[in-house]
């Protein structure tokens, strides 16, 4: 069935948990949406540097200092190539996604004054809400929202009406995890631009199956989370344009992020550290660094055309079932597919679906205003990787229309 070109039984045998089984029967891991799981190499990378090189970096004259200096400024290399970064100082790493998110919104406060107004789309994750709600009670300034179709695109007409030179910054997803759904964050961008907003885009979910180019984009922030490419929990990245991040004051204080310390007064590191306060994540950097080698070495061309066949196959099988509903079935998406069945609660069938050893996600995914959206508590969302078979697919419809049967 499969024409494109992943080994899929060598790529399988480098993710261990792939081979357990779960209530008696394999794994079906389908909530790769939440988090993808984590292969060979990358858990490797991470114990060989605990093994021979742990140590804290950027200070130390010994030798274990310095290499895990190196391996950790490694990491933030392969991460500006990746994402093509101008400048290496231009990717802080962060805890994640949400943690990237804060240090911007939280940033931005020493800019905005009462009247100011800030862009959200209705389709976010509530780390992209939440942050910038809170940035508008420190200021004054006013939140408005691009609302979503009945298809689950956003309205870019009330985006461009939205749009007004009182408008600082505009933030939307890349991908929507709830729905799939890839934005237009080309045209969201250059609107936003002409009357002198500042754009962040949060690619926590786009990460997995695009690979963004900031520059091309001229993005002025790009957030993700690693533990969705891969790679470690606990570590992220934010990239910044050097001209925004060199405006933006310290989020954190502590040690990095420093110059000079007295009394009277701080001065601050330059980019990146003044964002890095504390001992980072080194391990997770060398992990992170680890996990972008490894979907390079299987291809994100062949990741696409692999994870777009699954999608076309679960799409497909998932509509015959009778009162299924896939909410976001668009052209442009990458493959999460968000469904209700009729009159069945979503918690139903992701319990049946357990015991059958498949996991998927119920409830809201951290995206309340959606489900408000469609008046519905929540949704089954399966979301598929580079690894995932189309004999998985098969074992998801089957489970479903199993539930279906035993809950009707
Ligand atoms: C996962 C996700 C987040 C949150 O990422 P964390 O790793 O929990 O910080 C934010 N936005 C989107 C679109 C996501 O998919």
């Amino acid at each position: 069935m499969s024409n494109t070109s992943l080994d899929l039984a060598k790529i399988r045998a480098d993710f261990p948990i792939l081979q357990r089984k779960v209530n008696g029967q394999p794994l079906v891991y389908l909530d790769n949406a939440a988090t993808s799981q984590t292969p060979l190499p990358v858990i490797e990378a991470i114990s060989d540097y605990y093994k021979n090189t742990n140590a804290n970096i950027h200070r130390g004259v010994h030798a274990l200092s310095q290499e895990a200096t190196e391996q950790f400024e490694e990491a933030r290399k392969k991460i500006q190539t990746h994402f093509n970064a101008k400048h290496a100082h231009e990717i802080i790493l962060t805890s994640g996604t949400t943690h990237a998110i804060n240090l911007v919104a939280n940033g931005f406060a020493a800019f905005l004054k009462a009247g100011d107004e800030l862009i959200v789309s209705e389709l976010e994750h509530h780390a992209n809400i939440v942050p910038w709600q809170m940035l508008c009670e420190r200021t004054g300034a006013q939140l408005n929202v691009i609302p979503m179709t009945e298809d689950g695109t956003l309205d870019m007409g009330v985006y461009h009406s939205l749009l007004n030179e009182h408008t600082k910054v505009v933030f939307v997803n890349h991908v929507s995890n709830a729905l799939g759904i890839i934005n237009p964050i080309d045209h969201i961008i250059e609107k936003a631009h002409a009357v002198g907003a500042a754009v962040l885009i949060d690619g926590a979910q786009a990460a997995p199956h695009i690979v963004p180019d900031v520059q091309a984009l001229d993005v002025d922030f790009y957030t993700m989370s690693a533990h969705k490419i891969c790679g470690p929990t606990g570590i992220g990245m934010l990239y910044g344009k050097a001209e925004w991040l060199g405006k933006l004051p310290p989020y954190q204080g502590g040690g990095e992020m420093i110059d000079q310390v007295t009394f009277k007064k701080t001065t601050y590191a330059d980019l990146p550290h003044k964002f890095e306060a504390g001992t980072p994540n080194i391990a997770g950097g060398v992990g992170f660094g680890a996990a972008i080698d490894y979907m390079r070495r299987v291809g994100f061309d062949a990741i696409a055309a692999h994870e777009h066949e699954l999608l076309q196959h679960a799409t497909e099988k998932l509509n015959q079932i009778d009162g299924l509903r896939i909410y976001g079935d668009v052209a442009k998406k990458v493959a999460v597919i968000s469904f209700n069945v009729d009159g069945i609660h979503p918690y139903d069938i992701g319990t049946i679906l357990d015991k059958m050893g498949i996991a998927v996600r119920t409830g809201h995914h951290c995206c309340q205003p959606i489900m408000d959206h469609y008046q519905i508590p929540g949704t089954v969302r399966a979301s598929f990787a580079f690894y995932n078979t189309h004999d998985e697919v098969e074992r998801l419809v089957a489970g479903v229309e199993k539930a279906v049967r035993m809950l009707r």
